[in-house]
């Protein structure tokens, strides 16, 4: 079994389509934003993403917008896409009707979640999680939940740097384990920067006996100290050296951009010489600085790809 979802450990060019990319997308809650969300997915359609997928917030906060902005991708593109689903703060019976919501709206793809509670948001994350005594308890009887319901293609959460909440490495693969177990078929990792700790991970993962895809989640960014906030919040390690690299351009943007692309397409070829062929893009809704790092990878729009085959 290959350790990575595809060994090929001499690929050290990259000419472009031989590896699939997905973008994550947040709903949105003003027509600004809209707008501004709808133009980054068109341009990033234009790439041929295997899938995206729209977020959803703690406690069901955007539920209505989440499942609005996933009935425009399917009205309106030819994209694929996953719906994120939480069920912290929420009994069962209100996740399995947004769940039917979704099934009778042609969904068929989840990205299945715990999600955070507001308590523990408030509290700084000060106590452990406490679930809705009525609810699903965690990712995995979210997952049974799901495939209760019906056949569908089930993503989950994996963490190179182990969940924050977690005890140690081992209680959390046995959560991975047991959401693998109930029918998950792929996990997205959380972002990370240090492609060491995600092989390490992975080769954790395979020798707990799990064997799905584990997709690297790549977050490209052009502000370092918006992304020192985010790493806080999830618990991701900003090694020194980003730092360095970022140091001194809080008043360029231009320089921060490119840097900012670099940074990602490096640690991009790094995982496709390692064997990895799946990436997941936290997009933050901002489409040009992906673009940029999947054009840099030598991927090309579909329009451009069919004019040059011509
Ligand atoms: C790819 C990806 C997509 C995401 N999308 C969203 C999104 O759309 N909306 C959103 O709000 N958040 C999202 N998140 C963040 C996620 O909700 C948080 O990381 C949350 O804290 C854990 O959810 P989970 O499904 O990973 O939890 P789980 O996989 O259920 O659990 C994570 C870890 O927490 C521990 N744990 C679980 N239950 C308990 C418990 N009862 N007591 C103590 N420890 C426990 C386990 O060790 C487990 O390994 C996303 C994260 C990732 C990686």
């Amino acid at each position: 079994m290959a350790l990575f979802n595809q060994s090929n450990k001499s690929r050290r060019t990259l000419k472009g389509a031989d590896f699939n990319v997905s973008f994550e997308f947040f709903p949105t809650s003003s027509d600004s934003a809209e707008a501004s969300l709808w133009k980054s997915v068109r341009r990033l359609e234009s790439l041929n993403p295997s899938f995206v997928s729209i977020t959803y917030g703690a406690g069901g906060s955007t539920r209505e917008r989440t499942h609005k902005t996933i009935l425009k991708i399917i009205k309106e593109t030819n994209l694929k896409v996953a719906a994120h689903l939480t069920c912290a703060d929420a009994n069962k019976e209100e996740v399995d009707s947004v769940i039917r919501d979704y099934w009778r709206a042609g969904v068929k793809h989840f990205v299945a979640l715990r999600g955070d509670s507001q308590q523990d948001k408030l509290n700084g994350f000060k106590r452990g999680f406490q679930a809705n005594p009525d609810g699903y308890q965690n990712g995995a009887e979210l997952v049974a939940g799901l495939k209760a319901f019906g056949d569908f293609d089930i993503t989950v959460s994996a963490y190179p740097e182990k969940h924050p909440m977690s005890p140690d490495f081992a209680v959390d693969i046995e959560m991975l384990k047991r959401k693998v177990d109930n029918g998950a078929t792929r996990a997205i990792t959380q972002f990370f920067f240090d492609n060491d700790v995600y092989e390490a991970y992975v080769e954790r993962v395979r020798r707990a006996g799990i064997f799905i895809p584990i997709i690297p989640g790549i977050l490209p960014f052009n502000n370092f100290s918006k992304l020192q906030n985010i790493a806080r919040r999830c618990g991701a390690d900003v090694p020194d050296w980003l730092s360095d690299r970022f140091e001194g351009l809080e008043n360029d943007t231009t320089t921060s951009n490119l840097v900012g692309c670099a940074v990602a397409s490096e640690q991009v070829m790094d995982l496709v010489s390692r064997g990895v062929s799946d990436f997941h893009f936290y997009t933050m809704n901002q489409a040009d600085l992906v673009y940029a790092i999947c054009r840099q990878l030598g991927m090309r729009a579909v329009e451009e790809r069919a004019a040059k085959a011509a």
